[in-house]
């Protein structure tokens, strides 16, 4: 059994909160760039430009990409072999998220009660998704979520025999719906099967996966392919200025589910797209 102070989790979280907020991650530049190259509307080419802009920008001189630095949502992966000690999980995220947003300057988007509407002052609490693995070690992402892309958000029931044609058309006409509210490019994250409260879980994972990474079952991988052609079509554009880059990438999900439902949820990323992992 590993012994691991949880005050290690603190720290980690802390910098994650600040870097993820400031630092434009590889694959995000790199889909940045490519579509720079794609783009043909001058006005989707011009936004894109000030997209790149602004992330050389937040590197440099280590402010947030964007105004909005998200709820923070963390994802811990924790060995079953792993003793954490010197207090508990929770407390020692809420309290790395705490440092990181005060530390950073990061501006604090956490209301207290969804309807009374207190900011806590802190961005906490975070939303913490927490798994069970095997072995001694800790993997911890931190995934700051704005809340204009957060809001372009579903979920649907639909039967089975909806199909796969029934699902690329309810996420096409989601996106097409959603417009520039999200802050395009996007990366569209669809989750696809589990049940009403999994499927949302399976569409917001999907957005950790790098950027344009294509689905390793070639069934998904291929209807990943024909959604983002489609969303690409739909002529949104960067930030909704027109042009052929709404989507930089569609990442599809999916998981077992009961024999009467096909649950589908559509999470969207903006263009800042930010999570980091770092395994302890
Ligand atoms: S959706 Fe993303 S880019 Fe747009 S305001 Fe929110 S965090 Fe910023």
């Amino acid at each position: 059994m590993r012994e691991l102070p949880v005050q290690e989790l603190t720290e980690v979280v802390k910098r994650l909160c600040i870097e993820t907020n400031c630092q434009p991650s590889v694959d995000l530049v790199r889909m940045t760039e490519e579509s720079i190259q794609k783009e043909k509307s001058p006005a989707g080419l011009s936004a894109l430009k000030q997209i790149r802009e602004n992330q050389k920008i937040a590197a440099t001189e280590g402010v947030a990409m964007c105004q909005d630095t998200g709820l923070a949502v963390v994802f811990v992966e924790i060995g079953q072999d792993v003793h954490l000690a010197g207090g508990d999980l929770e407390t020692a995220i809420h309290e790395g998220v705490r440092q990181g947003y005060q530390e950073g300057y990061l501006r604090k988007s956490v209301v207290r009660d969804p309807l009374r509407r207190e900011n806590t002052g802190d961005n906490t609490p975070a939303i913490i998704h927490t798994k069970i693995v095997p072995g001694e070690q800790v993997r911890l992402t931190v995934a700051p979520k704005g809340g204009g892309s957060e809001n372009m958000s579903t979920v649907k029931m639909f039967p089975p025999s909806a199909g796969r044609e029934g699902i690329i058309s309810f996420v096409v006409d989601w996106v097409r719906q959603a417009g520039a509210n999200p802050c395009p490019p996007t990366i569209v994250g669809v989750g696809i099967g589990g049940s009403f409260e999994r499927v949302a879980y399976l569409a917001k994972v999907s957005l950790l996966r790098e950027i344009g990474v294509a689905n390793p079952d070639q069934f998904y991988a291929e209807m990943e392919r024909e959604i983002l052609g489609k969303i690409n079509d739909l002529g949104i554009g960067p930030q909704g200025f027109g042009g052929s880059v709404t989507s930089f990438a569609v990442h599809i999900e999916v998981a077992p589910c009961h024999i009467a439902s096909l649950p589908v949820a559509v999470n969207l990323n903006c263009h800042v797209s930010r999570h980091q992992t770092v395994i302890i």
